[in-house]
C-alpha cells in the first residue's frame, strides 16, 4: 500500500449543506436525554477465523445514552450487531 498524494478537499456540495438547527434531535427513547457517550461493545473472533489463528476481541463502537446508558435499538442496527438490546441494557437499571 503506497500512500496517495494529499489531494485538496472538494469544495462543499450543495447536498452537504445541511443546517443542523434544521434537524430533529434524536433524544433517548427512555428517559429523553439528548446526549449520548461513545461506548463499545467487543466481538471474540474465533481463531478459526482469524487470520493469526487466534482469537481476536474486536471493538465495536456504539452510543449510549448519557442520562440512563441504554443503548438505543437504532445503533445496534446501524452498527450490523445482532445483539439483543435487553443483553447490552441489563445492568443498566435504577438502583435508587
Ligand atoms: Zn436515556
Amino acid at each position: 500500500m503506497t500512500l496517495h498524494p494529499r489531494k485538496p478537499l472538494p469544495s462543499k456540495s450543495p447536498s452537504m449543506q445541511v443546517k443542523l438547527s434544521d434537524n430533529e434531535d434524536y433524544t433517548c427513547e427512555e428517559c429523553g436525554n439528548l446526549l449520548f457517550r461513545k461506548t463499545y461493545t467487543m466481538k471474540r473472533v474465533s481463531p478459526l477465523l482469524s487470520p493469526t489463528q487466534e482469537e481476536i476481541m474486536m471493538p465495536v463502537e456504539l452510543f449510549s445514552c448519557a442520562g440512563c446508558g441504554k443503548v438505543p435499538e437504532v445503533f445496534l442496527q446501524r452498527s450490523g450487531l445482532e445483539v439483543k438490546e435487553e443483553k447490552l441494557n441489563k445492568e443498566v437499571q435504577d438502583e435508587g
